[in-house]
């Protein structure tokens, strides 16, 4: 079987994204005949040249509907390898989704008009990708056909980017000419763009690693629930980071209750001693378990961090404001608390990254800050850069997502104290 590597397309709206994806599966033969016939003929109904944001639609359109195609099904493939495209962009609000977690991409393909250049969007959501740790990543100069294949456009854009990425500590791989309508440069070399000698879309996809190592950080499975199964309690939770296996001495946090794993449960496999990162199982333990959902279950020797005060780099997300002293909800995996806004340290803008005020009282909409939170219990957390799925949290204000950050300086002792437990 190939290996799968999922991807995100970013960028402002109307830059080219969906014609970009349906272009992807076009040129790569990824959609069955029949459907391109099926959109042909829309086209020419309606008129239209073939177009390939349609192709996007159609998909989004099926997929809404339930009918044969979900997110995970949504690939294209390269002799190399599959490609999962995560979400469609436009059509759902990508911020919210990239934060909130519901996105595992591992790569990305930042999208700018020749044309119209780098938008306040654009550098939003180049932001986002920083602040998520996504390093892997193709900027595509799109609609070249627009500005005539010029190079001088392409590496004044090129160098406006590049210096905006460098400042969020992103360095792109590629950074490619190309015309998503005409398809130049996605799957193939383009005679029009001579003056570019580099490599097209596919080829620098190709480039890209497949993350993995989730199963070599440290044991962390947040307990989703706990399961009465006759006289059996089964503990039910998705293996986050790290690997665990029956005979295994573990610890649940943050009440500090040490056992032994008895067994391994998977449906329809009854012999399973061992799960790693990824997998959602069911766990049977030596002793009798008196607690709920939002435990974390972790090795002794490679511990989280056990704190009611932690700091994040903060994306603010909704009309009202988020403002200091308030109490808010914070979700982090299956952990929930109550939180209080101590301290917003920094406000920044987040499409030009300026600190607009330091130690503000509050942070408004699209507005990125650097926040102190006191929780009203003891949290489990993780520096993001060392485990993601303990170091993502969300902020949820009157019942909505309202923002979503990242976890940083834990091991500052302003922030957590020194040990553990
Ligand atoms: P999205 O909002 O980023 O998904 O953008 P779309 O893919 O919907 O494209 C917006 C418009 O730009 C559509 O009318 C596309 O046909 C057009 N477009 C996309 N790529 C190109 C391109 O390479 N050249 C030209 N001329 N138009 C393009």
């Amino acid at each position: 079987m190939k290996e799968n590597l999922k991807i995100v397309i970013v960028g402002h709206i109307d830059h080219g994204k969906s014609t970009l994806i349906g272009r992807l599966f076009f040129d790569t033969g990824s959609l069955p005949e029949e459907k391109i016939n099926e959109i042909k003929q829309v086209c020419d109904s309606l008129g239209k040249e073939m177009e390939f944001a349609f192709v996007m639609d159609h998909l989004e359109e099926e997929r809404e509907q339930g009918i044969t195609i979900d997110t995970a099904q949504t690939f294209f493939s390269t002799e190399k390898r599959n490609y999962t495209i995560i979400d469609a962009p436009g059509h759902i609000e990508f911020t919210k989704n990239m934060i909130t977690g519901a996105s595992q991409a591992e790569a990305a393909i930042l999208l700018i008009d020749a044309e119209e250049g780098v938008k306040e969007q654009t550098r939003r959501h180049a932001y986002i990708l920083g602040l998520l740790g996504l390093k892997q990543v193709i900027v595509a100069i799109n609609k070249m056909d627009l500005v005539d294949y010029s190079k001088e456009r392409f590496n004044e854009i090129k160098k406006e980017i590049e210096e905006f990425l460098e400042e969020i500590n992103i360095v792109p791989s590629q950074v490619i000419p190309i015309s998503a309508k005409e398809g130049e440069c996605i799957v193939r070399k383009s005679p029009k763009i001579k003056w570019y000698g580099g490599i097209n879309i596919l080829e620098a996809l190709d480039t890209f690693k497949i993350k993995g190592g989730a199963e070599m950080q440290s044991l962390r499975l947040p307990v989703q629930d706990i399961y009465k199964i006759k006289d059996k309690r089964v503990v039910v939770g998705r293996v986050e980071s790290g690997t665990l296996e029956v005979g295994n001495q573990i610890v649940f946090l943050p009440n500090n209750f040490k056992t032994t794993i008895k067994s391994v449960e998977v449906f329809m496999n009854e012999n399973k001693n061992k799960a790693v990162a990824g997998e959602s199982i069911g766990l049977t333990f030596n002793n009798q378990l008196f607690f709920d959902r939002g435990q974390i279950i972790c090795i002794e020797k490679a511990m989280p961090k056990v704190t009611k005060k932690f700091k994040g780099n903060l994306f603010w997300m909704s009309n009202t404001s988020l403002k200091k002293g308030e109490a808010v909800k914070m979700k982090c995996a299956t952990q929930e608390s109550s939180c209080i806004v101590k301290e917003i340290s920094k406000r920044m803008d987040s499409s030009t990254l300026q600190v607009v005020e330091t130690n503000a009282d509050e942070l408004k909409n699209r507005e990125v800050g650097e926040v102190v939170f006191e929780s009203d219990k003891e949290l489990v957390l993780d520096d993001f850069n060392k485990v993601p799925a303990l170091g993502r949290f969300v902020i949820e204000k009157n019942l909505d997502t309202a923002g979503g950050g990242i976890i940083v300086n834990l091991d500052d002792d302003a922030f957590g104290g020194s040990g553990a437990v």
